[in-house]
């Protein structure tokens, strides 16, 4: 995992799409610099963090929790609480390297969307076209960023403040920096989701096999997520305020807007920015777009 810095010079890596579902719609074969995912904090008796089952949104339906939480966004304010301690978090997955630490040792990002990634796509989006290729192993270019150090409830959390890119074309990485091992898919753990909905509901027959795994997810946990635990529960409170009106862009119950998204997306949705498509699409609608998704 990589520990946030004031400044930091770094070089994002892609990984290789294994499989026909990255969240991204990415084609097995290609490659791609971001992986998104949710996660659900404070769930069962433990109070632990499991990796949401919905690939983007809340709103989809592989996850019991979110299909649990489904009601409840109907009177938010009734159920502001639990929402807010259960909700699925936005976050990504990068593969970077610190070019003041590390030579060529590759490293984790795991942060928040609305920490990072929001900042990361404007500026790709309004920048010239050549910025979008700031990932590739050739002429790729050195992102130096700037994070702010916050504190939340006594919690310290860093968020991205400025984001230059190199002038120059950094050295070329060969491709063999990243092996097929490192594969968000396999990097996340997801309990199967009749477990997930036994832990969230709190049924007492987890024990043997799912204690076991509970068990193994946190250690897992742990490891990826390390030092920055703490921070990061701080910064997903941040983050929650706000989410708070994200559903409001949403048609949930069937009064659907005309859809004004060029490729066929979900305009105004979580859809929002998490195609690839998303970074060509027009500054003016994109702004739109984000703001009626809330994000
Ligand atoms: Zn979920």
């Amino acid at each position: 995992m990589l520990d946030l810095r004031k400044r930091m010079p770094l070089d994002f890596l892609a990984y290789t799409v294994n499989n026909n579902s990255n969240p991204l719609d990415v084609p097995k074969g290609e490659t791609w610099y971001r992986y998104p995912f949710g996660v659900h904090k404070n769930i069962g008796v433990l109070n632990k963090t499991y990796v949401c089952l919905n690939p983007t949104s809340p709103f989809e339906t592989k996850c019991p929790i979110c299909n649990q939480l489904a009601p409840l966004w109907q009177n938010k304010i009734a159920n502001k609480e639990i929402l807010d301690n259960n909700k699925r978090k936005a976050r990504d997955l990068f593969f970077v390297i610190d070019r003041d630490e590390d030579g060529d040792k590759v490293r984790l990002l795991d942060i928040s969307f609305h920490m990072f990634t929001k900042q990361l796509l404007i500026e790709i989006g309004e920048g010239n076209e050549r910025l979008g290729d700031f990932f590739e192993f050739k002429e790729g270019i050195t992102l130096n960023t700037r994070w702010e150090q916050k504190t939340y409830n006594k919690g310290e959390y860093f968020e991205i403040s400025r984001i230059d890119f190199e002038t120059e074309s950094r050295e070329d990485y060969s491709e063999d920096i990243m092996p097929a091992e490192y594969d968000p898919e396999k990097m996340l753990i997801k309990l199967p989701a009749e477990q997930l909905e036994k832990i969230f509901l709190e049924v007492d027959d987890v024990s043997s096999g799912g204690e076991e795994k509970e068990e193994k997810t946190s250690s897992r946990k742990e490891k990826e997520k390390g030092p920055e635990k703490k921070k990061k529960k701080e910064e997903e409170l941040e983050e929650e305020l706000e989410e708070e009106e994200k559903p409001k862009g949403r048609s949930r119950d069937g009064k659907e807007e005309k859809n004004k998204c060029p490729e066929g997306y979900k305009f105004g949705t979580d859809d929002c920015d998490t195609k690839p498509k998303c970074a060509d699409c027009p500054q003016d609608l994109w702004n739109e777009c984000m703001n009626a998704a809330g994000k």
